[in-house]
């Protein structure tokens, strides 16, 4: 495999998660688009259970928590996402509603039944989308809801460069209404879909990177393997800034039958 096409799934996870701990966001995203995607969700009460699956550090979490009623549970396979995750709920006063804890979204630690709300933002390609949302659902209740970020197509054709970068890195990625129908057979009525502005990826994601990338590259001098990493991300970037047009994150929001 060429480095050009190098995923972010061939580097050390623990590498991963030292680089994203120095920025907010691990992820595309903002403030606006987890209310308008809130916005869909009804029946929320202070009894609710909610749980964000990959939740990073946390920070959709908290404006989820911030705006919404009922207990909140972040899930994170990184421990260190996780540490973070605890002290920014406790920061903001939410530590008794708010809750990070360890482990991995292909292995629930919920009751069947027992959640009225999964999120998950720029996480659930880590299990892939139709296996996320077919196995999350029986954590659901009845008219519980999800909403999840997912990597897809605008159109229906798009240049061949673009087009294998995605096929290495994610090869699930698809049109909306491809992914719109993999909700609908996975179990929900699908609410809503809407695609994410530029903002969430240059302003939100790509552009705190610059400096990330900076201490990062200090701190691991020499090493090969941290060097190809953040090689790996200023490509994606670029692709990014090329291609927008043509691919993005959407937001899927569906309601469990
Ligand atoms: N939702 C956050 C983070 C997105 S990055 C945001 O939008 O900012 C993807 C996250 O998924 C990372 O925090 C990574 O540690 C986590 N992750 C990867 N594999 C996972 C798994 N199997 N279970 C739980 N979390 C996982």
């Amino acid at each position: 495999m060429s480095n050009e096409n190098r995923s972010i799934h061939n580097f050390d996870i623990n590498l991963i998660c030292e680089y994203f701990s120095y920025i907010e966001r691990q992820g595309p995203g903002s403030p606006e688009v987890t209310l308008k995607a809130l916005n869909f969700i009804d029946n929320l009460t202070d009894e609710s259970q909610i749980a964000d699956l990959g939740c990073g550090t946390g920070g959709q979490t908290m404006i989820l928590a911030q705006n919404a009623p009922g207990q909140v549970t972040g899930l994170d396979l990184c421990p260190d996402f996780i540490d973070l995750f605890n002290n920014n709920a406790w920061e903001l006063g939410l530590q008794n509603r708010v809750k990070g804890i360890i482990g991995s979204m292909d292995n629930l630690p919920f009751q069947k039944g027992a959640l009225d709300l999964i999120w998950s933002e720029g996480a659930i390609y880590n299990i892939g989308y139709e296996r996320g949302l077919k196995e999350w659902n029986t954590c659901l209740k009845r008219g519980g809801f999800v909403a999840v970020t997912e990597a897809s197509w605008f159109t229906p054709e798009r240049p061949a460069e673009i087009e294998s970068f995605w096929l290495d890195a994610y090869p699930e990625i698809d049109t909306i209404p491809a992914k719109v129908l993999q909700m609908q057979m996975a179990g929900y009525i699908p609410v809503a879909s809407f695609i994410l502005p530029e903002n969430c990826w240059i302003e939100n994601f790509y552009a705190p990177q610059v400096a990330a990338e900076k201490i990062f590259l200090e701190k691991h001098a020499g090493n090969k393997m941290a060097e190809e990493f953040i090689a790996n991300q200023q490509h994606e970037r670029e692709l990014y800034d090329q291609f927008k047009e043509f691919y993005g994150y959407v937001f899927y929001i569906g309601k469990k039958i």
